[in-house]
């Protein structure tokens, strides 16, 4: 793939950036593709659907999941306006996309009021380290479900 097929794939999540603040969204766009077909078009949709979780790239996956109704995106890239956050991130490999575009950095979106760095920097930390108080309780009892997925002889693998 061509550097300029890049650039255009980006140019449309930038493109989709603008539009969200335009519609009262945040200023992030994403989309995604598989074999030089743009499977879906996202954007950040926190405040339109008082979602924390609807960053651009969350939506994007969620929907190109729905249309290739699988959980997997293996064989697809995303391309988003900015560099993804600690969720993004972590969605992108659960959904194991296989390379990732961006156009801002994380430092520009901290410039901007988006510091995700501090989420970041809290991964690092031990959890009773973490300015969210974290407690670790009934961990035997919470095993059983692990033990029971470890049983189970039909189980769909992720
Ligand atoms: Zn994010």
């Amino acid at each position: 793939m061509n550097q300029d097929i890049h650039a255009r794939y980006m140019q449309r999540a930038i493109n989709l950036a603008k539009k969200s603040v335009e519609a009262g969204g945040g200023p992030f766009g994403a989309l995604i593709v598989k074999d030089g077909e743009v499977v879906a078009l996202g954007h950040n949709r926190v405040t339109l659907d008082k979602d924390p979780t609807a960053h651009a790239e969350v939506s994007v996956i969620r929907k190109a999941c729905k249309k290739l109704d699988t959980f997997d995106l293996s064989g697809c890239d995303i391309y988003t306006s900015c560099e993804p956050c600690p969720m993004c991130l972590s969605a992108i490999y659960w959904a194991h996309i296989d390379n990732i575009y961006y156009g801002c950095t994380k430092a520009d979106a901290k410039d901007i009021g988006f510091d995700d760095s501090f989420i970041y920097d809290q991964i690092d930390l031990k959890p009773e380290k973490r300015s969210i108080p974290t407690s670790h309780i009934l961990r035997d009892q919470a095993l059983e479900a692990f033990h029971l997925w470890v049983a189970k002889d039909d189980k769909t693998e992720y």
